[in-house]
């Protein structure tokens, strides 16, 4: 069994540690939080061995009456692998301790790329991340890009990809977070950072995008234009994204009109929290005009790359083929809307 520490017990880490437990593979050693609130108080209830991550901070534990396992350093010396889910930055200054301790670990799309020796998404480049002993998994808007490019690529060719991303202002706890009656270009000038991110996984694509944010905490929209280098009809790229196993195709019929039906969704699917872990493709949206594809995927920041960090898992402690990984995981996590 893998053992695996969660640093950070947030919106990812939370429930990157819940499909861990998933797996037959791998079990949680323990998780590592600043601040003893709500969601220190569900780890300690689900069972997991809470540690202090600041030791400073300790004693706010102790006072909150939560009870603490240990330090941050008795929680990477007992995993076998570190995933650091702490907010951007913090992973980068976290690395010195897991170097330290001889833990290889897996940072979030927030840190820098170089914090790791491989950006990582499963479907794209699993095998760049075997037996590394940091590797970054990228971050929501990347992954459902790459999911997205990976077999574009495969099969057609990518000439150019631009990509027009509408999104959410903040997650639904993030009540610090806006625009709350504004459409804001972020940043106004071009590229906004989701193209060269996605050149950490593709390093020869040529891609350009531009973010705008809005009032929304629900998803991300994705408005996508491709020119393919080959020929291409709707209906054949329609399949294509069909058989991937981390792409939903939101059918017509289902009166899916929008991320918040898509929410709905999930929630009647009984998805704990609602997630929605595979990028939504509207398939009324799919449209070839001469060389060009366009679409519309919403992707769902707080969970899509909760698969990725467990098939990083895999692929850092080089304890599953790509294939296998990814069909585990998909099938511990029930995925497949
Ligand atoms: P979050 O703020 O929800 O959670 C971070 C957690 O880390 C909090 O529990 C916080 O108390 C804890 N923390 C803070 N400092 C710490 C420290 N020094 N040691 C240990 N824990 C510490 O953040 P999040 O949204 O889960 O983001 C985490 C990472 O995942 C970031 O790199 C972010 O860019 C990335 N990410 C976020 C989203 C998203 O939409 N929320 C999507 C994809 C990737």
């Amino acid at each position: 069994m893998i053992q695996v520490g969660v640093v950070g017990y947030g919106t990812i880490g939370k429930r990157v540690a819940d499909a861990v437990v998933a797996q037959r593979d791998m079990e949680i050693v323990g998780v590592a939080k600043t601040s003893p609130n709500f969601e220190a108080e569900t780890a300690v209830s689900k069972g997991y061995n809470l540690h202090a991550a600041v030791e400073e901070r300790r004693e706010l534990f102790d006072d909150a009456g939560i009870p603490v396992a240990g330090d941050l350093d008795d929680l990477v010396e007992a995993a076998d692998v570190i995933v650091d889910a702490t907010p951007s930055g913090i992973g980068a200054q976290n690395r010195d301790v897991y170097e330290a301790h001889d833990t290889p670990a897996i940072y979030q799309g927030g840190e820098d790329a170089d914090v790791a020796d491989t950006s990582f998404n499963a479907r794209a480049n699993y095998e760049d991340a075997i037996g590394a002993d940091h590797v970054r998994v990228v971050s929501c808007n990347t992954t459902g890009l790459s999911r997205l490019l990976a077999p574009l690529r495969e099969e057609y060719g990518v000439e150019k990809a631009r990509v027009t991303l509408v999104r959410r202002g903040g997650d639904p706890g993030q009540t610090g977070r806006g625009p709350i009656d504004d459409i804001l270009p972020d940043p106004v000038s071009l590229p906004s950072h989701h193209g060269p991110d996605v050149k950490t996984i593709f390093p020869d694509i040529s891609i350009d995008t531009l973010g705008l944010k809005v009032p929304a905490t629900l998803m991300h929209m994705h408005s996508v234009n491709v020119t393919l280098e080959s020929d291409a009809d709707a209906e054949a790229v329609r399949d294509l994204l069909a058989e991937e196993s981390r792409t939903f195709l939101v059918p017509g019929y289902a009166g899916i009109d929008g991320s918040g039906k898509l929410k709905e969704f999930a929630l009647d699917s009984g998805r704990s929290r609602g997630d929605v872990w595979e990028n939504c493709i509207w398939a009324d949206s799919i449209a070839i005009r001469g060389n060009d594809l366009y679409l519309f995927q919403a992707i769902h920041q707080e969970s899509d790359v909760v698969p990725e960090n467990v098939d990083a898992i895999r692929a850092i402690t080089d304890s599953a083929s790509k294939a296998e990984s990814i069909a585990t995981t998909n099938e511990t996590l029930g995925m497949g809307l």
